[in-house]
């Protein structure tokens, strides 16, 4: 019988359920100090071991996955402890795009992409003394907002970052690439997708926020105290919360999840298949400005392991965004379509 594989972490506990939900066997790539988390629940068929995540790619791992019948879903984890050269490379069925994760990690081309999905994005400034308007200071690969910073001007940033390297926030090696985009003023939001090939639709089933330290907290604390105590605020992602929109918000959101759906089939194929996500912020004039995508499942989903108010609309039963993506995996056996929804 097929099986869904992934790493355990990040959405983990999410995708085994809704594999399980869905009558698929389940098999967790997971380190040791890990497993105790996800043997607390009676989700798991098979652990693979390893010490270390980047050794899915080792062979004897890779055979394990196939003799198991895997198809393994991808998530923040796996992008952020292997490298994309071992991911394109890996031969156990890929649940999405693999190429397309390259496009997410790579500040440049990403923009790219967004521009093309008829997005509005933030502008970018090239060297700091460009900037002459508030500005957010982004650090290389999915760190989840850790070491970002605001700045007015090219000597706020030079400042800032001496501070931030004191503090350990940021490490020296990462001040080449970093990425100095407008900060937008405004509301964030998160709308998580799903493009089916096999339904050939963009659905949407969630929305979230992130709760981020310490930029959240910051309203707790008076202004004159915020002046005093907390300089340099930062994003570092804790958690998330849910959010709904006002109703006339969200055929805008259909508009640039299909757009991103157009022009990643047309830049790279086989496009979006899944799930997927993109990042911004509602202004003043209730426009969203995205500063972000992820071409996979989000840990902000884990808030509708039970369904959301939006999956509810398209399913007559709790459809977490885990077990949407095991729906899709058993339909495309079914229907022998597989090779639709693997890279
Ligand atoms: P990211 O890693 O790019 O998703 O960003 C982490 C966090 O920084 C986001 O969740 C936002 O709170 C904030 N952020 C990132 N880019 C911007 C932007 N251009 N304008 C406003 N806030 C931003």
């Amino acid at each position: 019988m097929k099986s869904i594989a992934t790493l355990g972490s990040h959405s983990a506990l999410q995708i085994l359920k809704g594999a399980r939900d869905e009558g698929l066997k389940t098999v967790l790539v997971s380190t040791h100090d890990r497993k105790p988390l996800y043997e607390r629940f009676n989700l798991v068929d098979h652990y693979v071991m390893v010490d270390q995540f980047s050794e899915i790619g080792h062979k004897e791992i890779q055979e394990k996955l196939i003799e198991l019948d895997s198809v393994l879903v991808p998530h923040g984890t796996l992008i952020s402890s292997v490298s994309f050269d071992t991911i394109e490379r890996l031969e156990v069925p890929f649940f999405g795009n693999k190429h397309i994760l390259r496009w997410e990690a790579d500040r440049n081309l990403k923009h790219k992409l967004m521009k093309l999905a008829g997005m509005k994005v933030p502008r970018i400034f090239q060297t700091s003394e460009e900037i002459d308007h508030p500005v957010i200071i982004k650090f290389p690969g999915a760190a989840g907002g850790r070491g970002y910073f605001l700045a007015k001007d090219s000597k706020d940033v030079s400042r800032k970052i001496k501070t931030m390297i004191k503090r350990d926030l940021v490490d020296e090696k990462a001040l080449k690439d970093v990425f100095i985009q407008e900060y937008v003023f405004g509301i964030s939001a998160y709308p998580h997708y799903f493009y089916s090939p096999i339904l050939g639709r963009t659905e949407l089933l969630g929305i979230d926020r992130r709760y981020e330290s310490d930029v959240d907290g910051l309203g707790r604390i008076p202004a004159e105290q915020q002046l005093e105590l907390m300089s340099l605020p930062t994003f570092s992602v804790v958690g998330n919360i849910p959010l709904v929109l006002r109703e006339s918000l969200i055929q805008h959101v259909f508009e640039i999840g299909e757009g991103l759906v157009k022009a990643a089939r047309q830049k790279v194929p086989p496009g979006m298949i899944g799930a997927f996500c993109i990042e911004g912020v509602y202004n003043q004039k209730n426009q969203f400005i995205a500063f972000e995508f992820s071409a996979r499942i989000v840990a902000g989903t884990n808030l509708f392991i039970n369904g959301s108010p939006y999956s509810q609309l398209y399913f007559n039963e709790p459809m977490s965004m885990g077990k949407r993506i095991a729906r899709e995996i058993k339909i495309a056996i079914e229907q022998n379509l597989l090779d639709q929804i693997i890279t």
